[in-house]
Parts: C-alpha cells; sequence; structure tokens
C-alpha cells in the first residue's frame, strides 16, 4: 500500500533518510520507533507531499507518489493530488481550526476538496464524533475541548476523508497524562474495527507493542529492524534496538 523505494531527504549536510526502504501492506497496522531526529515525522511528512524527498521513489495504492532524481524540483501532478487524497493525517498539535464548532472542522475538506453536499458531510461528520465518543460536543470549538477530545476531533476529520492510509504523528505527545487513555482508546478501536492501512509514529511502547502488527526501528535515516510487537520488544536482534529500548522502557 506504502512503499519507499531508496528514498533519500538532506537538509543541507543533514541526511535525514538515507536511501530508504520501507513498505507498509494493505490493512496494516505499523509502528515506527526510534530516537528522536532519525527520520520518523519526515517519513509521515513525504507521504502527506509537505516536504520532498531529495531522492528516490514513494508509491502509495499502486500510484506513483515521487519519483525525484537527485535533487529535481518536482512540480505537483494531478496524479500526485490524486494519491495524496487516499491518505490522512492525525498531527501531535491537533491542527484545528480555533474559530470553527467540531462539526464545521469535519466538514471542511469533505465540503471543499470532495465536493461533497454539506447535509450529507454533517450526517457523517456527526456519526464520525459518535464513533470518537464526541457526539454531545459537535458545535463546541477547539477552546472549548480539552486536549484529548481536540485530538479525538481531529481523527474525525482524519476519517471524514475516508483514507485508505491513517497516519498519526505520535497523537499523545501534545496532552496531558491523564488525557492520552481516551485518544488510545480511539486509536486502537478502529486499529481493530477497519482494515484501514494504518502507520503510526509513537512513543507509546505498550501501546505500540498492543495494536501493531509490526514494528519498525528507526535510526540516523534507516529502518534499523522490523517485525512483529513481540520480536521487537522481547527479543530485538539489532544493538541499536536494544540500546534504545532499554533507555526508553
Ligand atoms: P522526533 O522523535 O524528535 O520527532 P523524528 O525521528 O521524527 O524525531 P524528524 O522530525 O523526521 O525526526 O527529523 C529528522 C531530522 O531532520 C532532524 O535532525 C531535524 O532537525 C531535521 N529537520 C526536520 N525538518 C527540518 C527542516 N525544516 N529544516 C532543517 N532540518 C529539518
Amino acid at each position: 500500500m506504502v512503499a519507499f523505494d531508496n528514498v533519500s531527504k538532506n537538509w543541507g549536510e543533514n541526511q535525514v533518510l538515507k536511501a530508504l526502504n520501507f513498505n507498509v501492506n494493505p490493512g496494516e497496522k505499523v509502528s515506527i520507533i526510534g530516537p528522536s531526529g532519525s527520520g520518523k515525522t519526515t517519513i509521515l511528512r513525504i507521504l502527506m507531499t509537505l516536504e520532498s524527498p531529495t531522492d528516490g521513489q514513494v508509491h502509495v495504492d499502486g500510484d506513483v507518489l515521487w519519483n525525484v532524481k537527485h535533487g529535481d524540483k518536482i512540480r505537483e501532478t494531478k496524479v500526485m493530488r490524486a494519491t495524496r487524497r487516499k491518505i490522512g493525517m492525525v498531527f501531535q498539535g491537533f491542527n484545528l481550526f480555533p474559530h470553527m464548532t467540531a462539526l464545521e472542522n469535519i466538514i471542511e475538506a469533505p465540503v471543499h476538496v470532495l465536493g461533497m453536499n454539506k447535509a450529507e458531510a454533517r450526517d457523517r461528520a456527526a456519526e464520525l464524533l459518535q464513533l470518537v465518543g464526541l457526539g454531545a460536543h459537535m458545535n463546541h470549538t477547539p477552546p472549548q475541548l480539552s486536549g484529548g477530545q481536540q485530538q479525538r476531533v481531529a481523527i474525525a476529520r482524519a476519517l471524514a476523508m475516508r483514507p485508505k492510509v491513517l497516519l498519526f504523528d505520535e497523537p499523545t505527545s501534545a496532552l496531558d497524562p491523564e488525557l492520552i487513555g481516551e485518544v488510545l482508546n480511539v486509536i486502537r478501536n478502529l486499529a481493530n474495527s477497519t482494515d484501514m492501512t494504518m502507520l503510526m509514529v509513537t512513543h507509546e511502547m505498550r501501546f505500540a507493542e498492543e495494536i501493531s502488527d509490526r514494528v519498525v526501528m528507526f535510526d540516523h535515516g534507516s529502518a534499523v529492524e522490523g517485525g512483529p510487537p513481540e520480536q521487537i520488544f522481547k527479543n530485538p536482534q539489532e544493538e541499536r534496538t536494544r540500546a534504545f529500548l532499554q533507555a526508553v522502557l
């Protein structure tokens, strides 16, 4: 569903991704772990076309999202735009429009990007708000909601576009500890109930262990090792994985 083929990303001298090869299968739930600065968020941002690779190819659902040779400037194409729409992302900092209600935040993209009829978008948004446990909060604006509630609205907003791939970038790292559980519950329910492909960058190791089909350890812009959670957490093969897990667990 998602394939990075020999993808490099440089910021000046800083090589953030190094000829990365990395795949996610359709329906798979994959967690990416690894030290700060190892390139985890960069992978998600490349998928969202918020950053471009310096080199390499990225495929999503069989289409070419990126095909870059040695830092060529790439102009956005129709295929890129269409491919990009198959992907939803939940950001660390929620990124909701503060002056709009939860419902308005959710219908914004379906109405303005997909051209969905407003009544249909509202019905769907109300259903999604129920799904994330916020049926009673649809007319609240983000400042009237807790961080955990805002992040659940952000998840509903991503789902409103019916993505084939859903990305999570450390979805609980901006939250107070007592609000983390409610967001993890929503993600857990999604992981257990949908055939959407899910790719999550997380520092919540126990959660990654519980919900992932596969955990991939990143370090210095490469995928160091990947495998079923019980293997990565209980019997890592690479010294770098062992050292990282020892430091964070
Ligand atoms: P963290 O766990 O801290 O979020 P990460 O593994 O997600 O780390 P990235 O955010 O992908 O790491 O960043 C990888 C490297 O790229 C870092 O060294 C970072 O400083 C650098 N980087 C990211 N964005 C930019 C930018 N816009 N300009 C310059 N360097 C950048």
